[in-house]
């Protein structure tokens, strides 16, 4: 059985193909920058050369035909056909507390995912996209959803209520949900393991750190807290969404700058973060490297973005009342070797440090911790797409 994992972030689409019978990836690979300047897309075939393609990728849909393309390609493809593609199982960001679990995509499904487009509003519709452009492109193969929100589940209601009429939570579903679920159980699990433990037996905090990042306090392999919320733009600050915020700037800004909700709403979701405080790009990368040749705007929205990732290290260290290991991943976090130690700048004090020569990695399993650390850090390349043809096949084989 070989599944198709397509999962539609909000400037990159990952993919993978994943020949269920051993796990394997017989094709990996990444369309990143959809919609800004300099798309490409990186295909990884087993036991071939990797291929960079550069296109003018406008949007999720393109990418996808580009995805398929690659797969199926004379020279660098895997498959002879798209008919060898069994199943094709979605990340989908939010559908409120209509899911418990993976899900058959049928019409009624999609309709839900629509419905909560303002759930999510960067990724529900790119995620649906994706469905769609698969089931014109792939006619009759089955389509599972499998929601970023299932880890969470586990949260005590003392984490998800918010401070507000309990109305708004019974009348609307307004509460704390949490995203990259899939990413922070991996992220988890695969952490206790480079540890040596059982799961049941630590407390880590998982620091998911892409264009769009959050945090979990994961005790005893169970979701307590996470820093998003009833959508993805609560929490640290991000690559185009501002994170937590006093809410009262909302009104505020909206009297003096004659904004509607809609404009506020693109405001704090594509103008904001570190993007809104640089000036300069949403992409870590850019901004780096506009810090080190001295812009200084550049330089304070790295420090704005470590520090808030720092304050809910702090946060969830008391939340789960002490920390065994705190672990970074996906793009940001696997690969920036600064921000790594910008973020653990100043952590001695509740017994961890970076040593520079380990933190010197990218995008492989790695303690990064200095020896003897009380709290171990590690690097753990995430794996979302794994989880998700996991419980794609488990759906199919019902
Ligand atoms: P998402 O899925 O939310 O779009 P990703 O997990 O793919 O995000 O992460 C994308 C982000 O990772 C980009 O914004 C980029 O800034 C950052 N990133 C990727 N590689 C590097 C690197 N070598 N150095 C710094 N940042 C990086």
């Amino acid at each position: 059985m070989k599944i198709l994992v397509l999962n539609c972030g909000s400037s990159s689409l990952k993919y993978q193909l994943i020949n269920m019978a051993d796990e394997s990836a017989v094709a990996k690979g990444l369309v990143e920058r959809i919609g800004i300047e300099g798309s490409i897309l990186v295909h990884e075939p087993e036991g071939k050369d990797k291929v960079k393609q550069t296109a003018d990728i406008k949007n999720h849909s393109i990418a996808i035909k580009m995805v398929l393309d690659a797969l199926t390609d004379a020279n660098h493809g895997v498959i002879s056909s798209l008919k060898e593609i069994d199943a094709v199982g979605h990340r989908v960001v939010n559908c409120g507390e209509n899911f418990s679990g993976p899900t058959l995509i049928t019409p009624e499904v999609k309709k839900i995912i629509k419905d909560c487009f303002d759930l999510a509003p960067l990724h529900n519709p790119a995620n649906l996209i994706g469905i769609e452009a698969c089931e014109e492109l792939m006619p009759g193969v089955p389509q599972v959803m499998v929601l970023d929100t299932a880890f969470h589940q586990t949260m005590p209601k003392s984490s998800y209520i918010y401070p507000i009429p309990y109305e708004a939570y019974e009348k609307h579903g307004v509460r704390r949900y949490g995203f990259h679920g899939t990413s922070h159980r991996y992220v988890a699990e695969q952490t206790a393991m480079l540890m040596n433990k059982d799961p049941k037996d630590v407390n880590i905090i998982v620091c998911h750190l892409g264009n769009g990042g959050s945090l979990s306090a994961v005790k005893g392999g169970k979701c307590i807290d996470t820093t998003m919320g009833l959508t993805p733009l609560e929490g640290i600050a991000m690559g185009t969404r501002c994170g937590d915020i006093d809410s009262a700037i909302l009104p505020f800004l909206m009297e003096k700058e004659g904004m509607t909700i809609e404009q506020m709403m693109d405001y704090l979701n594509k103008k904001s973060g570190v993007l809104g405080v640089s000036g300069v790009s949403s992409d870590f990368r850019d901004i780096e490297e506009a810090a080190n040749s001295g812009n200084e705007r550049a330089a304070l929205a790295l420090d704005v973005f470590a520090h808030t990732v720092r304050k809910f290290i702090g946060a969830f260290a008391a939340v789960l009342g002490g920390v065994d290991a705190i672990a970074f991943t996906a793009g940001l976090g696997e690969n920036s070797i600064t921000m790594r130690a910008k973020i653990c700048e100043g952590l001695e004090f509740f017994g961890t440090a970076i040593d520079p020569e380990k933190n010197n990695v990218r995008g492989k399993n790695q303690e990064i911790s200095v020896d003897g650390a009380k709290v171990k850090v590690f690097v753990v390349p995430t794996n979302e797409e794994l989880i998700i043809a996991r419980d794609t096949k488990a759906v199919c084989s019902k």
